[in-house]
């Protein structure tokens, strides 16, 4: 048996800052990596073509990464359970290394590759390395239980001490021509398109694939908008906040490269306000690391709602309203404009995310499990722990339901929309109407007519009491 290790890429897609790729560099010289395209995931009905785009580029730059590092990065294609003890036996290689991933599926496939993997005398070795703390390290204090609610764990996350960012991956010895003939015997394959695996994304992508784009936008970011977060990151028409959640869930940059910077930007902070707009980015770091905890110790919450309450709401399901909602054309400019910007760029903002979420449940009282599907069907940063708990946070059916969170879209509109800048960016036709009208929704009929823009499918206030009413007699 050789000494060389195969690294198995998932969801790191990037050389440096990378725990598991770095732990295989101290073992031995002789690195190699792979990435496998699982069907069970790709042929999935919940797949967005913007993000398999995203995927695709990420894998681009990360072989010609390897390759600069004197390796290569291989790429499999088929059930991983097969496909990478089949690799790792044929390469002869001492010991397959991955990173861990919470996902309930991912767990249950890591079992299969590791328990295949061991049958052919090949050592596994597994990391956290996607999150600052791993499930786990962040228990309650009172009876070390995982935290079912936010703000606790965020106090505790905070306090703990950070690891600094992983070494890179360089001067690595890869496959000889020879191995290389080998390792498409043993399946290997030249990188496929989006479209040749199914998928077209014709469109610019908001932030380019990969870890050098991932890491000049998190330094654009630092230099132009961090110090501003607290006030600029509720407002859609800002470009206010960081934009890296495609790059955090793919891996195309590194956690603790994220926290350095953050810790870099207090170092220059030179007033309470900044200090808190660095904090308040902090603190969404922790929700992404939250939500991940809650998947990881609670799986149930990727099939249903968390809460018994929920478990057969009274949804009303009504097929037309939500046709209307994912195209955008419910008559309410903020959710309709919301919807066009995800429908046309794969991303939404935080905000107008958590007001199409509250729209849907709320007002036109649909499944959240419907909209959840829909977001990842379209987002490019489509990943199941965020949206899932963005979800049951919106539906008020996960773990943390208070208070009931009901949006009004022209409060909301009014608020971080007040001179309907990003209503008229993503609605165009409705450009000449004023803007009282815009924030507020009470477009005149005339008005709606003449730019061929639709009349409300819903009364807000009637719609927003019935679901009180439902919820409460669920309650009892
Ligand atoms: C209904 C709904 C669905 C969502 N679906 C997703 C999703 O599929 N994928 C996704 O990454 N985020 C999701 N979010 C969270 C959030 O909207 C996005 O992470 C954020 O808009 C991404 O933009 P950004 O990178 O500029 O964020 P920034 O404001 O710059 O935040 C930095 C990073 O923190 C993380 N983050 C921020 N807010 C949250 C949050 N509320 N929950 C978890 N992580 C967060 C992201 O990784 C983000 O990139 C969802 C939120 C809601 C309300």
């Amino acid at each position: 048996m050789s000494d060389r290790i195969l690294f198995w890429h998932r969801k790191d897609l990037r050389i440096s800052d990378n725990i598991g790729l770095a732990a295989a560099c101290q073992q031995s010289s002789k690195i190699v990596g792979v990435f496998c395209f699982d069907p069970n995931i790709c042929d999935r009905d919940d797949i967005a073509p913007a993000r398999i785009q995203y995927l695709i580029g990420c894998l681009e730059e990360l072989q010609a990464n390897y390759l600069q590092a004197g390796s290569q990065l291989l790429i499999l294609q088929g059930e991983p359970s097969e496909a990478i003890p089949n690799l790792a036996a044929k390469l002869d290689v001492k010991a397959v290394f991955w990173n861990w991933d919470v996902e309930p599926y991912a767990k249950e496939r890591d079992k299969q590759v590791t328990e295949a993997l061991k049958q052919n005398g090949i050592a596994v070795a597994n990391y956290w390395d996607s999150l600052l703390h791993a499930p786990g390290e962040i228990l309650t204090k009172s009876n070390n239980e995982p935290y079912k609610v936010y703000t606790p764990f965020w106090k505790n996350w905070l306090q703990q001490q950070k690891k600094q960012p992983a070494n890179k991956l360089q001067n690595v010895n890869g496959l000889t021509e020879e191995e290389l003939k080998t390792a498409k015997e043993a399946g290997a394959i030249d990188l496929p398109s989006a479209k040749e695996l199914g998928y077209e994304w014709e469109r610019d992508l908001i932030l380019e694939p990969g870890e050098k784009a991932a890491l000049k936008r998190l330094e654009e970011f630092c230099d132009r908008a961090l110090l501003e977060y607290e006030m600029q990151r509720n407002f859609p028409a800002v470009d206010g906040t960081s934009r890296l959640s495609a790059a955090l869930k793919f891996g195309a940059i590194g956690i603790r490269t994220i926290w350095q910077a953050t810790i870099n930007a207090y170092d220059n902070s030179q007033s309470d306000e900044t200090d808190r707009s660095i904090q308040t980015w902090q603190q969404e770091l922790a929700w992404r690391e939250f939500y991940q905890h809650c998947m990881y110790f609670f799986p149930e919450l990727a099939s249903g709602p968390y809460r018994e309450q929920f478990k057969d709401f009274p949804w009303e399901n009504n097929e037309a309203y939500f046709q209307a909602w994912c195209e955008g054309k419910t008559g309410y400019p903020i959710v309709d404009a919301a919807m066009r910007q995800l429908n046309e760029t794969g991303w939404m903002h935080n905000r107008c995310r958590m007001i199409v979420a509250s729209f849907l449940t709320k007002d036109l009282i649909i499944d959240w499990k419907w909209g959840e599907k829909y977001f990842m069907q379209k987002l490019f940063d489509g990943d199941l722990c965020a949206n899932n708990g963005g979800w049951q946070w919106s539906a008020s059916s996960g773990m943390d339901p208070k208070p009931l969170r009901i949006f009004n879209p022209a409060s909301q509109a009014n608020k971080y929309d007040s001179e309907a800048e990003y209503i008229r960016q993503w609605l165009p036709e409705l450009s000449s109407i004023e803007t009282e009208y815009l924030v507020t929704g009470k477009i005149p009929q005339d008005e709606c007519d003449r730019c061929g823009y639709f009349a409300p499918i819903v009364d807000h206030k009637q719609q927003q009491q019935k679901f009180k009413t439902i919820y409460k007699e669920q309650k009892n």
